[in-house]
């Protein structure tokens, strides 16, 4: 099996950037030419992972399945995992896929490519913390619905419990804990409103941040705000405070002990240990190292997302950020259809940061947006930064559905949440 252009990964940039080969290439050559792998059969945009988590999101209403993207956007999409690469022979191996009780769906299988796109995204660092295997983490849509059946369980078991009480701690005050942290606060409540009192349970969420503030990669203004905001939901949120070890239900953190139910590693980033055997440079962290044209350090073979290490101002890396991600993908988009067309594209990749924006539940948002000319940094908080959060999500589906059916999408999740209610409670 052969194809011009076979990305690896496709997430929130492999995706976008199979999306646009082939919506450029058209129904025969895109086809033809572009190949998509994934090891999932469907797509879930991972900054959504919290809300499924939460049970706020459907992952099988969220979920948008590969190969009906496929016919759509014209590419091919091949299920399998990355076991081999031969970047000499431009060859590539996927293992076998095999079903839940072991047995094989797909053989492994090798495809010869022209040009390789790795788009496979990274996972949370434990930085080695003994006993990190006992908490959840939010790295596939499987981990979010591992999660959320766990938090039910435990839903059903505080109700029914004499104390009355579930503790949830969170490792990690990025993003990802922040986000979390909010959206769970918020499915208590509206599963209080289904409660009568005598089932009614306290839910007490402690997030953990070994940093001297929340959200540290952003201007301290966002921290101390969404740190306000927190709080004022009785989120206990615990900074300078490392955790040494975790237990089955507790953590052990320099601050002492923090007994819990239910323990989420959302801290830090780290690409797959497997990237080290593709015989391709790597960083601490497993991410690929490229250069400003997002090439690795074999010819021909291209990373681009969370995967991929790629210098920005000075000795700084490109932020791991479904905006980098979508970025990267639009400018590999020219440089792939270009080299189709036997021609260069030699301008480099230049990320432009257009500022942050977290969701702090349903109808608050918090974050900066840095002014293009300007260069200036705006503060928006509110329903206002919520709903330019959410137009992130709706920028990443009308990028890979089109305008038209984005809205109808959007329509039919708004009636659906109407008819069943926001928290998804089976
Ligand atoms: C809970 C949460 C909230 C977040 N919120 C935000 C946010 O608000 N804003 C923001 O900008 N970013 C956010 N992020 C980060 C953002 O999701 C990532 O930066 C972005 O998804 C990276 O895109 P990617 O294409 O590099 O990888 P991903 O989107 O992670 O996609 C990787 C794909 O590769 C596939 N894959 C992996 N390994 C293999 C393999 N060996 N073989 C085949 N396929 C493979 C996976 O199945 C997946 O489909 C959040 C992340 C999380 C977890």
């Amino acid at each position: 099996m052969h194809f011009d252009i076979v990305i690896v990964g496709g997430g929130a940039g492999g995706l976008e950037l199979a999306a646009r080969l082939g919506r450029k290439l058209g129904p025969r050559q895109g086809r033809e030419r572009v190949l998509l792998v994934d090891r999932a059969v469907f797509h879930i945009w991972k900054p959504t992972l919290h809300e499924v988590a939460a049970g706020t999101l459907d992952a099988h209403q969220e979920g948008l399945s590969y190969p009906v993207l496929a016919r759509r956007n014209h590419f091919s999409f091949a299920l399998g995992e990355l076991a081999g690469l031969d970047g000499e022979r431009r060859l590539l191996t996927l293992g076998e896929t095999r079903d839940e009780h072991g047995g094989v769906l797909v053989p492994t299988r090798t495809i010869s490519f022209g040009r390789l796109v790795l788009a496979m995204g990274s996972g949370s660092n434990s930085f080695g913390t003994p006993g990190a295997e006992h908490a959840h983490v939010l790295e596939h849509a499987s981990d979010a619905q591992r999660f959320h059946a766990k938090l039910l369980a435990a839903f059903a078991r505080a109700s029914f419990s004499a104390e009355k009480t579930l503790s949830i701690a969170i490792v990690g005050g990025g993003a990802t804990g922040v986000e979390l942290s909010a959206e769970l606060i918020e499915a208590h409540n509206e599963l209080l409103e289904s409660l009568g009192s005598e089932q009614r349970f306290r839910l007490d969420i402690a997030l953990v941040e070994a940093a001297d503030r929340i959200l540290a990669g952003l201007p301290e203004q966002i921290s101390a705000q969404a740190r306000l905001a927190l709080e004022r939901k009785n989120v206990r949120v615990l900074t300078a405070t490392r955790v040494t070890e975790v237990r089955r239900d507790r953590l052990l953190t320099t601050a002492g002990e923090i007994p819990a139910d239910i323990i989420v590693w959302a801290a830090g980033i780290k690409a797959a240990d497997a990237n080290r055997e593709f015989g391709l440079e790597t960083n601490r962290i497993n991410q690929f190292v490229v250069n400003d044209r997002l090439e690795t350090s074999v010819p021909n073979v291209y990373a681009l997302g969370d995967c991929a290490a790629c210098r920005w101002q000075g000795d700084k890396l490109v932020p791991a950020r479904a905006q980098a991600a979508h970025q990267q993908a639009g400018y590999l988009a020219g440089v792939l259809l270009a080299a189709l067309q036997e021609r260069r594209i030699d301008a480099p990749f230049v990320y432009r940061d257009f500022g942050s924006l977290v969701s702090l539940g349903e109808n608050k948002g918090i974050g900066n947006l840095m002014g293009g000319l300007s260069g200036r940094n705006f503060f928006v908080e509110g329903l206002i930064a919520k709903w330019m959060y959410m137009s992130l999500h709706l920028n990443h589906h009308r990028a890979i559905l089109g305008t038209g059916k984005t809205a109808v999408l959007a329509l039919a999740r708004l009636l659906q949440q109407r008819v069943s209610g926001r928290l998804k409670l089976h």
